[in-house]
């Protein structure tokens, strides 16, 4: 990048031997070059903070001790999710998975899926099943609906999210040969995630318009990241292009206590005060959940409610 000093190379050179770097030249080219305070330049960007000394956990939700097998996460009775894989086409800073990314935890899903399938077979309460990561679309298009296929076998399994960040980050990725695979597997919801109204580009608009003229509904988790999105302006209009584009805004997730991810964090009663005045202002459509993931079965709690009605 132009204007970059060796200081700063040699810095990010220490984060990514920790927390490796990866970006797409679309998602960099969303960026303004050269303003390191850019909402989509600090998601991708390494930071000295992330390798700071830290109390946070690497895993404070507790994932690790709800595999039942290797790969998979329960922490409802109903529901369930499969890692995938450890990759992604985006290192986004943020993420509350990035203990997977230095490949020494790497996940192979060929390996551990016999017996995820297995458990699935077996396990009667379950009837929505997840494919997560890492980005399940990083999977080639025959890998992927080998899982689909083999999943979709079992009747009980009712309904099938795939979550991925790949329509904002890689939205070429949505090929039309894509959207027609993944037709055949549904109930299919797609659980994306914008962060910023920037982000919403022809690219990306067309990428949610296959996978939803596919029959594939397009849901988005958002994550409230300190000097990124979280001010008022930038959440309404990201949460109004959002419905434009008919993607449902579902969840607004408070900033896990990760390890790496703290400069992120934004306060609740922060986040509260901007939920509120989005509620009294905006049309309903435009309204996801405020919530926060807890520990292990307590899961995702809303942090809206009293006090939010309009
Ligand atoms: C978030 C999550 C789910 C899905 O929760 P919803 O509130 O239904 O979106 C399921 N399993 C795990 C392990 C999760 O972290
Ligand atoms: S796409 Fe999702 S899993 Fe991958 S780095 Fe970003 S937040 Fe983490």
């Amino acid at each position: 990048m132009t204007g970059v000093s060796t200081a700063t190379y040699e810095q990010w050179n220490k984060v990514a031997q920790v927390y490796p770097i990866s970006v797409t030249p679309y998602f960099f080219s969303l960026a303004v070059p050269g303003d390191i305070l850019d909402p989509i330049y600090r998601q991708f960007v390494p930071d000295e903070s992330e390798i700071g000394l830290s109390s946070e956990k690497p895993d404070p939700l507790g994932e690790e001790e709800h595999m039942p097998v290797p790969g998979l996460i329960r922490r409802y009775e109903d529901r369930c999710l499969i890692l995938t894989t450890h990759l992604c086409a985006v290192y986004c800073r943020h993420c509350n998975r990035k203990r997977y990314w230095s490949g020494r935890g790497a996940i192979r899903i060929e390996r551990s899926f016999p017996a995820i399938l297995a458990y699935l077979k077996r396990e009667t309460s379950i009837r929505e099943v997840i494919l997560s990561g890492g980005d399940p679309l990083v999977l080639p298009d025959g890998k992927l609906e080998y899982l689909l296929r083999q999943i979709r076998k079992i009747p009980r399994v009712e309904v099938i999210r795939i979550g991925t960040r790949i329509p904002v980050v890689m939205p070429m990725r949505i090929t039309k040969r894509l959207a027609g695979m993944l037709r055949k597997y549904r109930p299919l919801w797609v659980m994306t995630q914008f962060n910023h109204p920037r982000e919403i580009t022809p690219w990306s608009q067309m990428a949610c318009e296959r996978l939803i003229s596919a029959g594939i509904p397009v849901s988005n988790q958002s994550v409230l990241l300190k000097d990124i999105n979280d001010d008022f302006i930038t959440l309404q209009s990201l949460f109004r292009a959002l419905v434009r584009i008919s993607v449902r805004p579902y969840y607004l997730f408070q900033c896990d206590p990760v390890r790496g991810t703290t400069h992120f964090q934004v306060p609740i009663e922060k986040g509260k005060e901007l939920m509120k005045s989005i509620w009294s202002s905006t049309s309903g459509l435009c309204l996801p959940r405020y919530v926060v993931d807890l520990p292990g079965r307590q899961g995702k709690v809303a942090l809206d409610g009293e006090g939010f009605d309009k």
